[in-house]
């Protein structure tokens, strides 16, 4: 490929030339939302998902996106195609946009709609076979009645600083725990424990982000009969678990073997999570919004 295409307000420029204004309130105050979208195969996985949670952060903030959610998929099925991606990350960004050094919203009537897509740097796949070490950290989950974690906002410090954190401690990720100690998420992931057979994750309004991945392992596991509770529980119970494993979109599944120098089950990524991870990548290349239904071939069954 010659040149990576970026969506800039209505129009595909080059990577090079992709810029925006640094009185935009995207950078001045974090003032916008985003999505993290991935496609599989040439299939975008849970795209309306996705949007629909763009477009309700962006009401959540009073942000009028600029276009309708069908136009607003196909620009993003588009920028897969001007960029002749099949496996690929997309980042989606929808900025308050210009206005002037105050933080009023007011002064800026045009949001700033930017969508990258690149062909993703996976995960190593060692991690996948070595699993996780994972970290308390001192700071706590935004309290949902303050700044809701449903909102996928610009403003991701409360993330960065955990993530900060977990560095320093020598940790692949941080386990976030809300203002009453109980556990909600890592620092761009969901967290599952399992327990003698049975599958718990928080529930979001402990102060965890709703995840698309998250909700699709969650249907997956009870489609395939395990009991899935979504339960309080607390740093002990992440302990004690059998397995523990993280989920996202640049995560998918992956599993966690130690959490705060406790071994979790005999170390390896366990037998729940695995077979979760492979239920997750099955449904990931047959299910999705197809990008090139021109080259679908009809498989003779
Ligand atoms: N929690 C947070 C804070 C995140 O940023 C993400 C990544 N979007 C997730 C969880 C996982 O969500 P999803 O499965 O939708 O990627």
């Amino acid at each position: 490929m010659s040149s990576q295409w970026i969506f800039l307000n209505g129009q595909f420029v080059k990577k090079e030339e992709a810029v925006v204004s640094v009185y935009d309130h995207g950078f001045l105050y974090g003032d916008g939302v985003f999505e993290g979208i991935r496609a599989y195969s040439g299939n975008i996985f849970k795209l309306d998902e996705h949007v629909n949670r763009l477009y309700d952060s962006a009401k959540s903030i009073l942000l009028e996106l600029p276009y309708e959610k069908e136009e607003f998929k196909q620009v993003i099925v588009d920028t897969i195609r001007q960029n002749e991606l099949s496996d690929a990350y997309i980042r989606v960004v929808v900025s308050r946009g210009p206005g002037n050094l105050g933080l009023d919203p007011a002064s800026c009537p045009t949001p700033r709609v930017v969508i990258i897509a690149e062909a993703l740097a996976l995960f190593p796949k060692e991690l996948y076979e070595r699993g996780l070490r994972l970290g308390s950290v001192a700071s706590r989950r935004n309290r949902p009645d303050v700044l809701s974690p449903q909102v996928k906002s610009l403003n991701y410090l409360n993330n960065i600083l955990v993530k900060l954190e977990a560095n320093q401690a020598g940790v692949d990720e941080a386990l976030m725990l809300n203002d009453q100690g109980y556990v909600t998420e890592g620092s761009a992931d969901n967290i599952f424990i399992v327990k003698n057979g049975t599958i718990y994750t928080p529930p979001v309004y402990l102060g965890a982000l709703e995840g698309v991945t998250r909700n699709a392992i969650i249907d997956l596991a009870e489609e395939h009969g395990y009991e899935l509770k979504q339960e309080p529980f607390t740093r002990h119970d992440v302990y004690v678990a059998d397995e523990v494993f993280l989920t996202g979109t640049a995560a998918e599944v992956i599993a966690v073997v130690d959490v705060d120098k406790r071994q979790i089950g005999n170390g390896l990524p366990g037998e729940v999570t695995n077979h979760m991870l492979q239920l997750f990548r099955e449904l990931v290349v047959r299910d999705g919004v197809q990008c090139y239904p021109e080259n679908k071939k009809d498989v003779a069954v």
